[in-house]
C-alpha cells in the first residue's frame, strides 16, 4: 500500500472515536484517502447492497464500511456518504 508522508503529520485528526462507532482507520486507495471501519456480525443487524458486487449484505455478516476522508470536512458529516461493502469486495477494490 502506497504511503504519503506529508498530511498526517499536522497535529491531526484524532479518529478514535470509540464511543460507539468502533475503530476507524485511514487507508489509501488509489491515491484517495478513505475511512473504513470494520463492523462484526453482531454490530450487523441490517440488508445493506455492496457497491462492489451489487448484492446484498445479509444481517450478522461481518463486513466493511468506507467513505471518503476528505481533510476539511467534519469528519461525521461524511457518514452520509459510507458505503457498506462485503469485506473480500472492499478489499478487491481497495487493492
Ligand atoms: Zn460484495
Amino acid at each position: 500500500m502506497a504511503r504519503r508522508n506529508n498530511r498526517r503529520d499536522d497535529g491531526g485528526k484524532d479518529l478514535g472515536d470509540a464511543r460507539s462507532m468502533g475503530v476507524r482507520t485511514i487507508v489509501d486507495v488509489k491515491g484517495e484517502d478513505w475511512v473504513i471501519q470494520r463492523i462484526t456480525g453482531s454490530a450487523s443487524t441490517k440488508d445493506y447492497r455492496c457497491p462492489g458486487c451489487n448484492q446484498e449484505i445479509r444481517p450478522a455478516t461481518p463486513h466493511v464500511v468506507a467513505w471518503p476522508y476528505d481533510d476539511h470536512t467534519d469528519h461525521e458529516s461524511r457518514l452520509q456518504d459510507r458505503r457498506h461493502w462485503h469485506t473480500p469486495c472492499w478489499e478487491r477494490f481497495a487493492r
